[in-house]
């Protein structure tokens, strides 16, 4: 058993980890400031030159094939690099990427989706959630009717992220009520702006936020099917298999980029004539955190691994999200007790951290989900206990 990184796989990540460090974290004084001041944090603009430059590294497309010039990074080196991207709070990922569902697109829609997208010139966002149907994914209701050679699409989607920036919208319908959604009765459709559906911004407890879309008898021509008629469901539980590992990733970085802020103050901060790190209840903290953050990266990793390894990785993601969301809920919660009243500051970033992965237990896949579809796979026989050691 090998636990190690390749040293590939290391020059990769300290690649990202200096780009991170040198470009993107001299912004976080300036992104508190203009939330603090409710401005948008990063632009759209800021965001693209930050990605051009990144370019300039090597760093395009992690997921991206290579012939559409991406890097086609295995599932494990995404995983370090999405938890190098989770140190900084800039809300900044690298450029050349497009949903992992678009790389079905014809060679129309590639023209007219799939390479805008890559090249950052267009926006998407992905809707599937409705105020009927969140967890229950397979409920929805949205309505998709044939018109000649077109559909007219009418409903509601909710909590989309990205939809109140978004050019065009990849939305889940119902296409065929009688066999539902499960059974290949939904089908993906590509949706301009433009074809006039409208969204609605939605206020979280998270800075930015999710917007409500509205469609009512939106014309769609046929050939903005993405896949096939009847295949939206399988294609949608595809897009929201990539962030299983990814959203727990992000939180291994932010989780330790807190802790290191904890053990600075526990090793600075003195009461009663000491610093505060010599009690055994910050101690404890600080081990409790260090210790669920290791159990967290190795399953990360492993479900990572399961990817590459071509394998079913539905388990191990579902285990990998449900710990690493609870983690980084557990350290950040932590970090600020560690910090007394500063941590409750918006001095400091720990709050925003608070509010930010309180949503990493509830979207794409609850931590009630998660939990089951991993006993649902036990109760099933689909899974044998410790089965992946042999
Ligand atoms: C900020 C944000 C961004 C999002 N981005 C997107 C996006 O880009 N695209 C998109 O399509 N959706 C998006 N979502 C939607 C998100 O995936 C759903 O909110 C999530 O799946 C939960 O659905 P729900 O909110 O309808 O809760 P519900 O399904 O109503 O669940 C409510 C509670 O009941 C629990 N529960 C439900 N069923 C069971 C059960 N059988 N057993 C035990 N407990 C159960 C749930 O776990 C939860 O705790 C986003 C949500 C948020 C908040």
């Amino acid at each position: 058993m090998d636990f190690g990184l390749s040293d590939e796989e290391r020059a990769i990540r300290d690649t990202a980890r200096d780009f991170i460090t040198r470009e993107v974290m001299p912004l976080e004084q300036e992104l508190l400031r203009r939330e603090r001041a409710h401005q948008p944090g990063l632009e759209r603009s800021e965001l693209r030159e930050l990605q051009l430059k990144a370019r300039k590294f090597g760093f395009w497309g992690l997921a991206t094939p290579a012939e559409y010039g991406g890097m086609d990074l295995p599932a494990v080196v995404q995983s370090l690099i999405w938890t190098e991207i989770g140190r900084t709070f800039v809300p900044f990922r690298f450029g050349g990427e497009a949903d992992n569902i678009l790389f079905h697109a014809t060679a129309e829609q590639r023209q007219e989706f799939l390479l805008p997208t890559i090249e950052g010139e267009r926006n998407s966002c992905f809707a599937i959630t409705e105020p009927g149907a969140g967890s229950d994914a397979a409920n929805i209701r949205f309505r998709a009717r044939r018109d000649g050679d077109d559909w007219i699409l009418n409903g509601e989607k909710t909590f989309i992220t990205g939809g109140n920036e978004a050019d065009f919208a990849i939305v889940i319908a119902v296409t065929d009520p009688e066999r539902g959604a499960r059974n290949g009765g939904a089908t993906a459709f590509l949706v301009d702006r433009a074809m006039g559906w409208r969204s609605e911004f939605i206020p979280t407890m998270g800075e930015g936020g999710p917007a409500s879309l509205f469609f009512d008898d939106v014309r769609v021509p046929n050939r903005n099917i993405l896949g096939e008629v009847g295949q939206g469901f399988t294609l949608a539980m595809q897009w929201i298999g990539k962030g299983r590992y990814t959203i727990p990733s992000h939180a291994v970085g932010i989780a330790e980029r807190a802790l290191r802020m904890a053990i600075d103050h526990a090793n600075t901060r003195e009461t009663f004539g000491s610093k505060i790190g010599t009690n055994q209840a910050i101690q404890w903290m600080i081990a409790d955190s260090e210790t669920e953050l290791e159990a967290a990266r190795w399953l990360i990793l492993r479900a990572a691994w399961t990817v590459d390894a071509g394998l079913d990785p539905r388990h191990a993601s579902s285990m990998a999200k449900l710990y690493g969301a609870g983690m980084v809920n557990r350290v950040v919660d932590r970090v600020m007790q560690i910090h007394g009243g500063m941590g409750y500051t918006r001095e400091l970033p720990i709050e925003r951290w608070y509010r930010q992965v309180r949503l990493y237990r509830i979207f794409e896949g609850t931590d009630e989900m998660q939990r089951l579809i991993i006993a649902r796979d036990l109760l099933r026989g689909y899974t044998k206990l410790g089965g992946h050691l042999g």
